[in-house]
């Protein structure tokens, strides 16, 4: 059976087509730049990339030229053989804890959530909208990126702000990149063949989280209210005093949105060094001895590190660590440097076995207290096996 697994953001359409049950991936790719007058795509189809150029006004267009490659590519002979659609949703509120079949319903309830997603969720409600049209027989499925961090407790996913805030405006820890996080601790429940386990699970991309994982459940999660919360990222701030935005608004005469954009598109890796919010470009500042990308590594290290070792605290321990996403599954320096950070903790790395990129690895030694992994995240499979269950055979 075919499944899609669909991201759609404002200008561009990820997507991943996969034989289910096998979680084959028969043919995946990319449309960018969507309603603007360089649109291109690129796709994989057998080992082999390909790129072309070509007008995408909107969604439906990308869509439709979507629908020709999988044709043209015989990877469908009719529309009717793709029984579901898998969608990244980024937020599901506290509405969602479980992914569900897209009705009218669900599209008010995303809708309603607008405020608390102003730029995601309109963009994933573009793409539901546009395969509802162009594939109608498909089942529509939302996949929540919030989901998974809806079993934290109230004491947890509380700010110590005034109550109404919560009750009357949804002022809340939500957390966010959650498919990833649930398809980590499943990977590590897999990997250690049992349960009922306490776990940490890093994903450090260009967007970064840490999650806690007790038996299955997340308990605590780094992002917030916003992604911006937690790590430093590429280009977003992480955890800073609320009462900064003000004061620099005084200072700088700045609006609100334009502090707002600051911190999400001018502040972590970016803001410190001033180059780049590229980790490699990071790397290679520190390999020519700049000040600040030292620095900016130093500071992001130090908060990955301080987020795992509270995490160990609150978990009452940790049978297993696991690092995804770019920088987690590429950067051997990065891991180095966080592992190395928890020594006092009784992790100890594995600097041979730590000399890996994108391949499912423990990194720690044999008499490490807590085992270390590389574990490459796959939220695209994750969306296609929530989709997948809705249909079944
Ligand atoms: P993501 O958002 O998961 O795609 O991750 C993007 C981040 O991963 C960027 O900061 C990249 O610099 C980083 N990244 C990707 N490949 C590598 C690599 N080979 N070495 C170090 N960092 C990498």
């Amino acid at each position: 059976m075919k499944i899609l697994a669909v991201n759609a953001g404002s200008s561009s359409l990820k997507f991943q087509m996969y034989e289910m049950p096998e979680e084959k991936v028969l043919i995946s790719g990319v449309f960018e730049r969507i309603g603007g007058t360089d649109s291109f795509y690129t796709i994989k189809i057998n080992g082999e990339k390909i790129e072309k150029k070509v007008t995408l006004k909107d969604h439906n267009d990308a869509v439709s030229c979507l629908i020709d490659e999988l044709l043209e590519n015989k990877i469908i002979d009719n529309l009717d053989e793709i029984k579901g659609v898998g969608h990244r949703l980024v937020h599901g509120g506290d509405i969602y804890n479980k992914s569900v079949v897209i009705d009218d319903e669900v599209i008010k309830n995303v809708e309603s959530l607008i405020p608390l997603a102003p730029l995601h969720n309109p963009a994933n409600l573009v793409g539901i909208k546009a395969f509802t049209k162009l594939v109608p027989n498909a089942c529509q499925v939302a996949v929540f990126d919030t989901a998974f961090h809806q079993t934290m407790a109230t004491d947890t996913y509380l700010y110590a702000v005034p109550y109404e805030w919560y009750t009357d405006y949804g002022v809340r820890k939500y957390g966010f990149h959650g498919t990833s996080h649930q398809y980590l601790s499943q990977r590590l429940e897999s990997i250690l063949g049992k349960k009922d386990i306490k776990v940490i699970t890093c994903h450090l991309g260009n967007g970064g989280s840490i999650s806690a994982v007790l038996n299955g459940k997340c308990v605590n999660t780094s992002m917030g209210f916003t992604p911006n919360a937690g790590l430093v990222m590429g280009s977003r701030c992480g955890d800073i005093d609320a009462t900064i935005i003000p004061y620099i608004m005084k200072q700088t005469g700045k609006t609100i949105d334009e502090v707002v954009e600051d911190l999400n598109k001018k502040s972590g890796f970016l803001g410190i060094t001033g180059i780049s919010n590229d980790s490699r470009d990071v790397e290679q500042g520190i390999n020519a001895g700049n000040p600040r990308c030292i620095l900016a590594q130093k500071m992001y290290v130090n908060m990955i590190t301080q987020y795992i070792a509270s995490y160990y605290v609150f978990l009452g321990g940790c049978d297993a660590i696991c690092f995804a996403g770019g920088i987690g599954e590429n950067s051997i320096n990065t891991r180095k440097e966080i592992l190395d950070a928890l020594k006092p903790l009784g992790i100890k790395i594995d600097l041979k076995a730590n000399d890996v990129r994108g391949k499912e690895t423990l990194i720690t030694t044999k008499d490490s207290k807590i085992p270390c992994y590389v574990i490459p995240t796959d939220e695209e499979v994750m969306i296609a096996r929530d989709t997948y269950s809705f249909i079944g055979d």
